[in-house]
């Protein structure tokens, strides 16, 4: 059997480095809770004074919103709660941002083989 392109390893080192420490950082993964949180300082009752003019806004309060089964959920965190978990939200966060590198590295891999295919597949038949 004659090496074809195919054959050919389409990851570089610099990929295969990057990717070593996003998995890396991945295995050092804690606890993580979905969803953002949102300090606020109103509340979502039309007639409350936090809408006034001028506003006579709540004291400052955590408010944590995800999505379950596609809808929309909203929580307020007590202080308690909030300093004991918020190490959890940003490790969450941090979790997605390492995924969407991984994810951007490998369509860049995935696109550079493509390319490379189609280069080399380029006069011998008809392209899809
Ligand atoms: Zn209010």
């Amino acid at each position: 059997m004659s090496m074809t392109l195919s054959d050919k390893d389409p990851i570089g080192k610099r990929h295969r480095s990057r990717q070593a420490r996003i998995a890396a950082e991945l295995g050092q993964a804690g606890f993580a809770l979905p969803g953002t949180v949102l300090v606020r300082t109103t509340c979502g009752k039309k007639n409350c004074g936090c809408h006034a003019d001028p506003p006579r806004l709540h004291r400052p309060y955590v408010q944590w919103t995800r999505k379950i089964n596609n809808k929309t959920v909203t929580r307020n965190l007590t202080d308690e709660q909030w300093q004991r978990y918020r190490e959890w939200f940003e490790n969450a966060r941090r979790l997605r941002e390492l995924l969407a590198e991984l994810e951007t590295l490998s369509m860049e891999i995935f696109e550079q083989d493509s390319s490379d295919l189609d280069r080399h597949r380029a006069g011998s038949g008809p392209s899809a």
